[in-house]
């Protein structure tokens, strides 16, 4: 063993202290971290570009990252980032997280391992927590965008089915024209289209209902009667990134009924909605989906990366992922071994983290993280909307604050943007940018457990102190 192994192989005790004290290091400034660092400690130092024949052990390789590149985090996991749609980690799901890696478990079903029956009973309390029948599996994959593949690529192999294809053994070409209908799909499924040879033209953007993003279900309607006969894999949104918005799922399953298509519901942070009782309605309908997409390191915070496709078509799935080999063949095989569900071969085990969060903090603490991140969204969007510089480009649907500035001058999109490196500057809250209704826009989202009234404050002050200084 080279002598660096050997002495880090004896010292694990110390290095493993070592991580904990930056850790809490991290963890105890996280408050007071900006949200977004200068670029000029985003920065890689030219040393580090190379590979450096001699090691240093862990113990200095760890606070030689620290000391050199912790100034370059970003406070993504603090209670002020609304980016993106970013979620932070709870406490049980990251102790959880550091024994994921210490244990290294293959959570395939390779009978030497309680891996896979933990990954198993984390999904089905996930059902429970999110009102989603028996007839659903699921399995864990890296994020949204592998759900929306999942889900995208089970229909496909749906929409061969109908017409006496075997997509997953004859190929994409095996398969006519067909067309995918959205109002308003979000970008990580056009690149499963891509990904999936069916193209980004198949996407057939269908008309909103005025003044919102939810798809308008007559012009679905005309859309499907002229195009019957054309296999349809319809992707509905449960929760828009803009606006958070609910596509109207008991019209979509009624159109069904009609016009046969693959139901496939984005719920990538809006499904988690569904744990709450306040808030729940928004899915209703969701259960009789064909496929559905949860993210876990969003809402369900934690650590990334870690989301849950769902479907009720498992024979079609395993038509698609099945991944047989002698040498990987358990003595008995399971269908429900993601090895056999989802793109991955080995992978971590996944699970755990949110495992470990729903037994620490149980149902209601999954619903109260919920209902408390929508009260403080309206909060902050009542605040806004009752500003001179601001005002909301949309009501306050769930988590999501959609807002632009007011009584400026000049190009819109420019002074946005001059406004948000303000606000990047002082560090204390994080909103990102984007289009809404064709107006340059700012969205905050809201979906970090640690999120409390104070907070809203603190971002509210540097929201107007920045709207100040674009005066
Ligand atoms: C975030 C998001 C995605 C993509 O999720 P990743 O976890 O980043 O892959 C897809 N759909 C919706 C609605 C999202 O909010």
């Amino acid at each position: 063993m080279h002598w660096r192994l050997q002495q880090d192989l004896d010292n694990y005790p110390e290095i493993l202290n070592c991580a904990t004290q930056l850790a809490q290091n991290f963890l105890s400034g996280l408050d007071r971290r900006s949200v977004c660092p200068p670029l000029m400690d985003q920065q890689i130092k030219p040393d580090d570009q190379q590979l450096s024949p001699e090691g240093k052990g862990a113990v200095a390789a760890l606070e030689y990252f620290w000391h050199h590149y912790a100034a370059g985090l970003s406070a993504s996991a603090g209670p002020r980032y609304f980016g993106f749609v970013t979620g932070g980690v709870t406490p049980a799901a990251l102790a959880a997280d550091w024994l994921v890696s210490t244990v290294d478990q293959n959570s395939l079903l390779s009978h030497d391992t309680v891996a896979a029956a933990i990954e198993l009973a984390t999904i089905e309390q996930l059902k429970i927590l999110l009102g989603l029948p028996a007839q659903f599996s699921g399995s864990f994959v890296s994020g949204a965008t592998m759900a929306n593949f999942v889900g995208i690529a089970i229909g496909r192999q749906w929409l061969g089915q109908q017409q006496g294809v075997d997509i997953a053994q004859q190929g994409v070409t095996a398969l006519g024209p067909i067309q995918v209908l959205s109002a308003n799909a979000h970008s990580s499924s056009v690149k499963a289209l891509s990904m999936l040879g069916l193209g980004r033209d198949s996407l057939k953007v269908i008309a909103r209902q005025k003044d919102s993003e939810v798809i308008d279900t007559v012009a679905l309607e005309q859309h499907l009667a002229v195009t019957q006969g054309i296999p349809t894999i319809v992707l509905a949104s449960a929760g828009t990134v803009n606006t958070a918005v609910f596509d109207d799922l008991p019209r979509l399953l009624a159109l069904r009924e009609r016009y046969p298509f693959w139901l496939h519901v984005d719920g990538a942070f809006g499904g988690v909605a569904a744990c709450s009782p306040i808030h729940a309605h928004l899915l209703a309908g969701w259960e009789q989906a064909d496929s559905i997409t949860v993210d876990a390191h969003k809402w369900l915070n934690v650590p990334y990366d870690c989301a849950i496709q769902f479907t009720r078509h498992l024979a079609l799935q395993l038509q698609v992922f099945q991944n047989h080999s002698a040498y990987l063949e358990a003595p008995t095989l399971r269908p429900d071994n993601y090895l056999h569900l989802t793109p991955e071969n080995s992978r971590r085990f996944r699970a755990l983290p949110l495992w470990m969060a729903l037994k620490a903090y149980g149902r209601h603490g999954v619903q109260e993280i919920v209902e408390r991140n929508v009260t403080l969204a309206r909060q902050l969007g009542h605040q806004l909307a009752a500003s001179e510089g601001f005002c909301l480009l949309a009501p306050v649907n769930l988590n999501v604050v959609c807002f632009a500035l007011k009584n400026i001058s000049g190009d819109a999109a420019m002074t946005r943007d001059r406004f948000l490196s303000y606000l990047d500057q002082q560090g204390i809250v994080r909103c990102t940018p984007t289009q809404y209704n064709g107006q340059p826009a700012i969205r905050a989202a809201l979906v970090n457990w640690m999120t409390q009234e104070h907070d809203i404050q603190l971002a509210l002050e540097s929201l107007l102190a920045c709207r100040a200084q674009i005066d």
